[in-house]
């Protein structure tokens, strides 16, 4: 019997809130035997000409991606982006401009701690990012390091969480503005696990005349019955299908791979995209 081939299409590295850089992305996959990844990094390209030359001598088939973070009716949203072209000079200038963004944000939750007391070096935050995307769990963690919480949790739900009092809302573009700068480069659309956001059908339905070219369906926080939904939404609209694990490869986290999401995915997207 041929040996089935599994993919992950959705993880993250240090370019964005992931904890391990793309080649150690690259040997966790080899020992997850998986054929092909995505390295889906929120607002960040930086990983991916790495990533490909590691994967490339493992033998691992790669896919450009990109988690951009869109906000709909007042929701954080993410699209992601398969098959974009790296070099694609509108797309990178919006990941630019969302980084400046980032970085100005960071900027003022350092300030809004420093009202607090807790004074953290921003130079010393920005350099955990590599030149990625800049977000809240960089600086939970300058936050435990130094001895301000016990632990990422608390740094979140005494200071950077919503609602908290060094909390500073995201830069965020319009889902219909992120499917044209995907379809610009070259890429196709999907709704990030779907599972996250309102059950209400109606506002799903108009998040889809977007234009997205596929949803995500397989995703850790989707049980059975949303993914039977979910399938039966791609079906009736001619959507395409993806998954992955969202690895972050936070400690004691070992999901890459999980939940098994078949190769025959990947060809679907590579049909479309050719
Ligand atoms: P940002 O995009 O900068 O707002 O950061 C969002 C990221 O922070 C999420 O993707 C999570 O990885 C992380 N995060 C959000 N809330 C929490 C929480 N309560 N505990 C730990 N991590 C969190
Ligand atoms: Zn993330
Ligand atoms: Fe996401
Ligand atoms: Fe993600």
């Amino acid at each position: 019997m041929m040996q089935e081939k599994w993919i992950d299409l959705h993880m993250h590295s240090t370019y964005s809130d992931g904890v391990h850089p793309p080649p150690k992305l690259v040997e966790i996959a080899t020992r997850k035997k998986l054929s092909a990844i995505a390295l889906a990094d929120h607002d960040s390209l930086g990983g991916f000409a790495e990533l490909s030359e590691v994967a490339a001598s493992a033998g691992i088939e790669v896919i450009s991606a990109v988690e951009l973070s869109c906000e709909n009716d007042g929701n954080d949203l993410h699209v992601l982006a398969y098959g974009v072209r790296t070099d694609d000079a509108p797309l990178l200038g919006m990941l630019e401009k969302f980084r400046k963004a980032r970085e100005e944000r960071g900027v003022s939750i350092v300030g809004k701690l420093a009202e607090q007391g807790i004074n953290l070096d921003m130079d010393a935050i920005l350099a955990r990012t590599r030149g990625g995307a800049l977000g809240r769990p960089h600086i939970a963690e300058a936050l435990v390091e130094g001895g301000h919480v016990s632990g990422i949790p608390e740094a979140f739900e005494r200071y950077i969480g919503e609602h908290c009092p060094a909390y500073v809302g995201k830069y965020y573009m319009s889902p219909r503005e992120a499917v044209e700068c995907i379809h610009g480069a070259g890429g196709l659309a999907f709704v990030a696990h779907p599972g996250h956001y309102s059950d209400d059908v109606g506002v799903f339905a108009e998040l889809l005349s977007c234009g997205f070219d596929g949803i995500e369906v397989h995703h850790p926080h989707h049980n059975s019955s949303i993914i039977a939904r979910l399938l039966e939404v791609a079906e009736s609209r001619d959507l395409l299908v993806s998954g992955g694990s969202d690895f972050h490869g936070f400690r004691g986290r070992d999901n890459m791979g999980e939940p098994r999401v078949p190769y025959a995915i990947l060809e679907r997207i590579r049909e479309q995209l050719a």
